[in-house]
């Protein structure tokens, strides 16, 4: 059946205490998109501009992407300028230029519209809601978001929630959407605007998912080279959504699989730059980075 992700395609400049890049692939769909076409069948819908490279379309083709729902029209691409810090916990916005985005009206294909998964990746709250509304009748709806919008549209995103199953969002942007410093208070005031479930990610400390009364937490996996955090939120979502979609299981005991899955393939987008480790991994490198994510965390009751 697939799953449907609209989101960002971007051209990321982004500089760590590690190294920099100019211009590289990425945006929130990119990243979604690579990392769970590992797992299941994507759709995407998004625009780039006139300057999007040839290369960078037949790279998607070559994850076997659904293409018929990402736009090319005059302009420019969307871009996004951040860095980095040592703590790579936290992402200083330096630039976002939304270009092609200004005057995105998204026209889902009609071959998309049945899909019963569905993924709002970070992006304008209109936007997200404009394309939900196209889809005829989804069993399941995930977002992302980020302070850009929490800040700026703050409304529209709260229209939105209210259609979505699952939140994914970052421990800090949790903060900001509830007004409230303390996550378990936070995690309750979110639920109250849509989402049942809420998936708060917590950078090199891990991930925690809210649902009803029930907590769970897993860790991050501990590397020793990370370079470059970008990305890993949307990596995150990408293996979580993609495993989710692949078992059509939304039972706890699923998705806390599909957390440690999202967790692996977040673990090796941060270890190069842009979408560089991400592009051709074996499925056996994720499946054993699996089994040590078990390990890491396994204790016996004595
Ligand atoms: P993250 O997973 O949070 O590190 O997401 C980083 C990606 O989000 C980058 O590839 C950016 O291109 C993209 N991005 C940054 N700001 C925005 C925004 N306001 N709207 C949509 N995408 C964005």
């Amino acid at each position: 059946m697939g799953l449907l992700v609209v989101g960002s395609v971007a051209f990321d400049s982004v500089e760590t205490p590690f190294g920099k890049v100019e211009e590289a692939l990425g945006g929130s769909a990119t990243f979604f998109s690579t990392s769970a076409s590992y797992f299941t069948d994507v759709r995407l819908v998004a625009v780039v501009g006139e300057d999007f490279p040839e290369k960078h379309i037949n790279f998607l083709k070559m994850r076997r992407i659904d293409l018929r729902g990402l736009e090319r029209t005059k302009g420019k691409t969307f871009r996004w300028q951040g860095r980095y810090g040592f703590d790579l916990n936290d992402a200083r916005t330096l630039r976002t230029e939304l270009n092609v985005f200004e005057n995105f009206r998204p026209k889902l294909p009609e071959e998309y519209k049945d899909t019963k998964v569905v993924f709002l990746a970070n992006i304008d709250p209109d936007l997200q809601r404009d394309v939900l509304t196209q889809v005829s009748r989804p069993d399941i709806v995930a977002a992302d978001t980020m302070n850009f919008w929490i800040e700026g549209k703050r409304d529209s995103l709260i229209e939105t929630l209210k259609s979505v199953n699952i939140l994914l969002i970052n421990e800090a942007e949790a903060r900001q959407l509830a007004g409230e410093a303390n996550l378990v208070k936070a995690a309750k005031k979110i639920s109250s605007f849509g989402p049942e479930t809420l998936v708060i990610k917590r950078g090199e400390y891990g991930v925690l998912m809210f649902r009803g009364k029930s907590v769970f937490s897993a860790p991050a996996y501990p590397l020793e080279s990370v370079f470059d955090p970008t990305g890993a939120g949307d990596t995150f979502a990408g293996g979580f959504m993609g495993y989710l979609s692949n078992v059509m299981d939304w039972t706890e005991t699923s998705m806390r699989k599909a957390i440690v899955m999202g967790s692996v393939m977040a673990s090796f987008n941060v270890e190069d730059f842009s979408m560089n480790r991400i592009r051709n991994l074996e499925y056996a490198e994720i499946e054993a980075r699996y089994r040590e994510f078990r390990r890491l965390s396994h204790f016996e009751d004595l």
